[in-house]
């Protein structure tokens, strides 16, 4: 028989980034790219349940039908694991993780599963840590962790990890389309390397993005929209550039590669419009989601 829990199990929601702008500079000699960065949470997320066990951790993983599961790792090196090897002392964990967001998609899932077991660990056990601690520790797991827990919409600077909440005064529509088969970000770096050996050492100013973004119209951020890492996704997987043309021609303001892809997002100019493209793009693509921006970082749902 299996032991008695030591305490109730607990939810927290973390949510699917995009990234408005993304610029890159050129890889530094550990490794690193400089980026200056604005992240944007949308309605997507993950949903992490943990809670105590007598017994060693444990993680079970479930997914919406267009969640390709077979990459994600249900052993210790699954990035929700790791977090809490991090910070747990000695306590074994149930984690059950119920996936919306694509795997290898460029949306950060995985940052999101380890931003959502830190913050799901700190009210399990009434800890209440100082948000600057949840932020150092999201910090030593992954570059797009502290903004998994920061949500709305930030600028990143650094590898990422320096993320600091900006003005944003939309409400924004927008369809997603994953795609079947991840890509590799690290794949998608070195393509972009290959392509700009001598791409700038300081990456592309998110200053008129910001701009935009606190106008609140749609038409002002569909022109400013920029993604360094758009053209070796589309280099590695061509059918993308078809994708963002068609949504295009459906009447999206804009599309463009999530993050290093190969999911595509598609600014609307309104729920309609985000309709008509939704629309549009469900007679040719399997998946198509309707999505808002921006959303709270990770956050407890069900305690
Ligand atoms: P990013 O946009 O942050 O670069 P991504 O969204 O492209 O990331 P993820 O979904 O985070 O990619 O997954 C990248 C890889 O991480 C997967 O292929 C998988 O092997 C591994 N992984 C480890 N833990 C998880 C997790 N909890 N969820 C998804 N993938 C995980």
């Amino acid at each position: 028989m299996r032991a008695q829990r030591a305490s109730k199990p607990l939810t927290v929601r973390a949510a699917a980034k995009i990234n408005l702008h993304l610029g890159v500079g050129r890889v530094r000699e550990d490794g690193f790219h400089p980026l200056d960065t604005v992240y944007q949470a949308i309605s997507l997320h993950d949903d992490l349940t943990l809670s105590e066990t007598p017994e060693g951790d444990s993680l079970t993983v479930l997914g919406s039908p267009y969640v390709d599961l077979r990459d994600v790792p249900t052993d210790a090196s699954n990035i929700a694991l790791k977090a809490l090897a991090e910070v747990s002392c000695g306590v074994g964990h149930d984690v059950a993780i119920s996936k919306q967001i694509p795997v290898a998609g460029g949306m950060a899932g995985g940052s999101a599963d380890a931003a959502a077991a830190l913050l799901a660990h700190d009210r399990l056990h009434d800890l209440r840590q100082p948000d600057e601690v949840l932020l150092s520790q999201a910090a030593r797991l992954g570059s797009d962790v502290p903004f998994s827990l920061v949500g709305g919409t930030a600028r990143g600077r650094g590898r990422g990890e320096v993320v600091e909440p900006v003005e944003d005064h939309g409400g924004w529509w927008w369809v997603v389309v994953p795609a079947a088969v991840g890509l590799s970000t690290p794949d998608v770096y070195r393509h972009f390397d290959r392509l700009h050996p001598d791409a700038p050492e300081t990456p592309a100013s998110a200053e008129p993005l910001l701009a935009a973004l606190a106008t609140a119209e749609p038409v002002r951020l569909a022109r400013v929209l920029h993604n360094d890492l758009q053209e070796p996704a589309i280099d590695l997987r061509p059918e993308l550039g078809t994708l963002i043309e068609r949504g295009e021609a459906e009447g999206a303001l804009r599309g463009m590669v999530s993050g290093s892809g190969p999911t595509c997002v598609f600014l609307c100019d309104s729920h309609e419009g985000s309709m008509a493209v939704f629309a549009g793009l469900s007679a040719t693509y399997d998946v198509v989601l309707p999505a808002l921006g921006p959303v709270a970082g990770a956050h407890v749902v069900v305690s």
